[in-house]
């Protein structure tokens, strides 16, 4: 799978630079290839192909643009790192919605499996486990502070299924949620 056309052609229309890298595209009418984040002038929708691969639109006959250079490896600009950045922000901040992976590469603009490999080559981890330890801090906080039971507070942070919870939790944390609680008055509280 790749990034929808209509993804990519926005991220040119906003040369944005979290694109750079993921793909190129070139002009028909101008025979120029460029990077999402070029400066240039938006050129027109209908003369406007994309690439994936750079050597792709170099066989096609496409000059590289003098402005933004795409034919020269960035070493220290990895493009993958601005959007990664806003999907852990997303996360963050929307734990306990029901993310799924499709809902997260709609909302970022990039396919599912670009998202799933990349964040997971990035990170360590999937964005699925990245969520899933969120809400097991979030779920910490909520057992060492609150009234809730551990039910409530399973779905409060956005897990569907409890035993799902108790799973993930116990794989983060090495206690059951209701051990947890039972030590939060012992050294986990300084957490
Ligand atoms: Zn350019």
């Amino acid at each position: 799978m790749k990034m929808r056309p209509e993804a990519m052609w926005e991220a040119v229309v906003r040369c944005d630079g979290r694109y750079d890298g993921l793909f190129y595209y070139a002009v028909r009418t101008t025979g120029i290839f460029c990077r999402p984040s070029c400066r240039s002038k938006t050129p027109r929708r209908e003369n406007v192909e994309f690439f994936f691969d750079r050597e792709e639109a170099l066989r096609k006959g496409y000059k590289p643009c003098k402005r933004c250079r795409p034919d020269l490896h960035t070493s220290t600009y990895d493009p993958n790192r601005e959007w990664i950045r806003e999907v852990k922000n997303i996360l963050a901040r929307e734990y306990d919605k029901p993310w799924t992976l499709q809902r997260l590469s709609e909302r970022i603009g990039i396919s599912p499996h670009h998202l799933q490999r990349l964040f997971k080559k990035e990170t360590g981890v999937s964005p699925k486990r990245f969520l899933e330890r969120i809400r097991v801090q979030q779920a910490k906080r909520l057992l060492r502070s609150g009234n809730q039971n551990v039910t409530e507070i399973c779905y409060a942070v956005g897990f569907s299924d409890p035993s799902r919870f108790y799973k993930v939790f116990r794989e983060e944390t090495g206690f059951s949620p209701s051990a947890f609680r039972r030590r939060k008055n012992d050294e986990c509280s300084a957490e």
